[in-house]
């Protein structure tokens, strides 16, 4: 199990993370989410022991996670992290930089090891292409498979897709997220994006004045988000009497007391997102047609 206790960090005098604590279970996937600057990268990089933390403790199992002060050598045998900015070798190509830390010694194993890692990242046709000549997204897929090659007990993504194009994002992330729950590797992902988190993650930290504001499952806050914070990451959403009410959940009805004027619609695929004036104020919904400027309608709130 992952264990952090009471982590504080500063890079000068002010604190990016405060009291931090929280644990993760093998084969748990818990996202660290956040607005940018709020210290998700520094903590995934606290957890692989780049730097000497000001205070707390990390463990994996039974092994204290140390910085450089403690730990010549930064990195673990039983942890892989892959960055923002992966450090692959451009000259060699995509299979040698997957199957570079495999044993040569047997060369079957490493061979059919790195071709199941190609197909996970979708990058088999690509096997004997020279990392140079590839995409931002291609690049990432490749330090993400080299990073699982020696199975990790535990791996530390930091926005794992974010260079990836939205034709290969979806079915990727399947294939990523449901290999290291197979595999029982656990996960901690950075992320500001909510369709890496919706669906695969079981836990959810929300990071927020260099403290964790919440750390429960996506389910829970989704259905419940306690801050504004909280519901911005999962979409559009309104104050309305005080309560958070997202988008979706007002209906267009024949009559009601939240009578508003519409200002815009927004073509969104399957619906539209309406602009709406209601006393001042902007409200969004969400309608199957388009409505125009000027139009008064009334809306329920259908939670
Ligand atoms: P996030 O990943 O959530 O965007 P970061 O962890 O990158 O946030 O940054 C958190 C804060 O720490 C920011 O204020 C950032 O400017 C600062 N910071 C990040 N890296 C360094 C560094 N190497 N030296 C000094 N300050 C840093
Ligand atoms: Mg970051």
């Amino acid at each position: 199990m992952l264990n952090v206790k009471n982590l504080s960090f500063s890079y000068s005098k002010s604190a990016v993370l405060k009291a931090i604590s929280f644990n993760a279970k093998p084969g748990e996937y818990v996202a660290i989410i956040g607005e940018s600057g709020s210290g998700k990268s520094t903590l995934l990089k606290l957890l692989y022991g780049t730097y000497d933390l000001n205070e707390g403790d990390i463990f994996w199992k039974n092994n204290p996670i140390l910085g450089p002060k403690y730990n010549l050598v930064v990195g673990y045998d039983f942890m892989k992290y892959v960055a923002q900015e992966f450090d692959l070798m451009p000259f060699i190509t995509v299979a040698e930089n997957i199957g570079k830390f495999l044993s040569r010694f047997y060369p079957e194993e490493k061979e059919q090891r790195t071709a199941e890692l190609l197909e996970v990242v979708e990058l088999t046709p690509f096997a004997n292409i020279k990392v140079k000549t590839l995409s931002g997204g291609q690049k990432q897929r490749v330090a993400l498979a080299r990073a699982l090659a020696k199975q990790p007990e535990i791996i530390l993504l930091d926005e794992p897709f974010s260079h990836i194009d939205n034709f290969q994002k979806q079915s990727l992330r399947r294939r990523i997220f449901n290999y290291l729950k197979e595999k029982n590797i656990t996960c901690i992902v950075a992320t500001h994006d909510k369709e890496d988190v919706l669906g695969f993650a079981d836990r959810m930290i929300v990071l927020n004045d260099n403290e964790i504001a919440v750390n429960n499952s996506p389910k829970t806050l989704y259905k419940n988000p306690k801050t504004p914070l909280i519901a911005a990451f999962f979409g559009e959403f309104n104050f309305i009497n005080g309560i958070i009410v997202y988008a979706h959940q007002l209906k267009v009805v024949d009559d009601s007391n939240i009578k508003v004027s519409v200002k815009q619609s927004y073509f969104k695929g399957h619906y539209y997102l309406v602009e709406s004036n209601f006393k001042g104020e902007t409200i969004f919904f969400q309608h199957h047609l388009e409505l125009h400027e000027g139009h008064t309608v009334n809306l329920k709130i259908v939670k």
